[in-house]
């Protein structure tokens, strides 16, 4: 059954399009603006933004890079992590995570999450170390910072860096501190269905410490200290001006939309509250979560979804195999039970529409439907 036409019946799990339409003249001027200077590469507005993005993540450097993922590979080679290293990641998370890691030559180790979040379970984390270990990679999965006052306290005594992944999680708060501020470094993508998205691939390296902020800094543009004077090799991984240009429009919207996304959030808590078969994660304090995603648990989650879309409304998978069951890491010889909490949320979760523009019809009609779908025991 596909039911067209009416808006409330077509729900998209982000929407991109009316987010332009809402900031559409201030970005058709930003991107005129670099196409009048002719100037791509660097210039004002990447040190603008990068300015700006420091200042919002409340650390002291903030380096443009190419994405997300570049982020985190240029966070760990700035570290001096290579091969013959491990670095510890979540089993569930996006698998940027650990191929960052595998890019260095070195390995990344697994450690289960909490059930209650989706986070890197601290103990699992404790367990995983070996003299080894040079670095952890705790992600912010769906815009809830992970337990980084335990993390950071393990790592302090075993001499580990942690490297926060900030993908999911702009503008998040743990105990009060702007994610990108807390660990060693921190690395963000800013690629387009983030909270704070570009319009193409994009992403950046925050730090506190100056003499690794210098190091990405040069890692990403060929290891250069002048134009044709190259201190070490590097690679090419920089923030394009076209997005930086268009990033410096919607950061000036974020703490807005992060706080819609918030409302939207705990109008989707208020109205499955009673709805038994649907576990929710678990809340964070005030103005802590982003709700990147909204996520519940359900069991027959593949059925779920399937009605769901024949309902139009586009729900997602974040992420249907946790990192250890890939095929890419079959030659680490994981087994299934390994890691169960990951095990158990990968075949359970299920993302809601979840963007600022979201409209309560729309809510409500994602509730309604899901509600009889659960209620029939699909
Ligand atoms: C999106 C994402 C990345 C990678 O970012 P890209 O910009 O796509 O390279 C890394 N980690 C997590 C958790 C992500 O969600």
């Amino acid at each position: 059954m596909s039911v067209e036409g009416k808006e409330e019946n077509q729900v998209p799990l982000v929407d991109l399009r009316a987010q332009y339409q809402s900031i559409r003249e201030e970005i058709d001027a930003a991107i005129r603006g670099v196409l009048n200077r002719a100037r791509f590469i660097g210039g004002e507005p990447v040190r603008r933004f990068e300015e700006r993005f420091a200042a919002f993540c409340e650390a002291k450097s903030a380096v443009g890079v190419g994405n997300g993922t570049d982020a985190l590979f240029l966070a760990l080679k700035a570290l001096g992590v290579g091969r013959g290293d491990e670095v510890v990641v979540p089993a569930f998370t996006f698998i940027a995570t650990s191929e960052a890691v595998t890019a260095t030559g070195a390995r990344p180790l697994f450690a289960d999450v909490q059930r209650d979040t989706g986070n890197l379970d601290p103990e699992a984390f404790r367990s995983a170390i070996t003299p080894r270990t040079k670095a952890v990679i705790p992600v912010h999965l769906y815009g809830r910072p992970a337990n980084m006052s335990s993390i950071l306290d393990i790592a302090d005594r075993h001499g580990i860096a942690v490297v926060e992944d900030a993908a999911q999680a702009h503008g998040a708060r743990d105990d009060g501190r702007r994610v990108g501020s807390i660990g060693t470094l921190a690395c963000f993508s800013f690629y387009p269905g983030k909270n704070l998205g570009a319009y193409g691939d994009a992403g950046a390296v925050v730090t506190n410490d100056d003499a690794l902020a210098k190091k990405a800094r040069i890692l990403r543009d060929h290891g250069r200290t002048e134009k044709y004077v190259h201190r070490i090799e590097g690679y090419n991984s920089r923030l394009d001006t076209l997005q930086a240009a268009i990033l410096n429009v919607k950061l000036g919207h974020l703490e807005e939309w992060n706080r819609r996304r918030e409302q939207v959030a705990a109008r989707y808590r208020d109205l499955l509250s009673d709805v038994e078969g649907v576990r929710m994660l678990a809340p964070a304090a005030e103005k802590e979560h982003v709700y990147h995603l909204f996520v519940v648990c359900v069991k027959n989650r593949d059925e779920v979804l399937r009605r769901l879309a024949d309902r139009g409304i586009s729900a997602g998978v974040h992420y249907p195999l946790p990192l250890h069951l890939q095929p890419a890491y079959r030659s680490f010889g994981h087994k299934a039970g390994e890691f169960p909490v990951a095990e158990e949320l990968a075949s359970e979760v299920l993302s809601l529409p979840m963007y600022p523009e979201l409209t309560e019809v729309q809510q409500d009609y994602v509730v309604q439907e899901l509600r009889m779908l659960i209620d029939q025991r699909v």
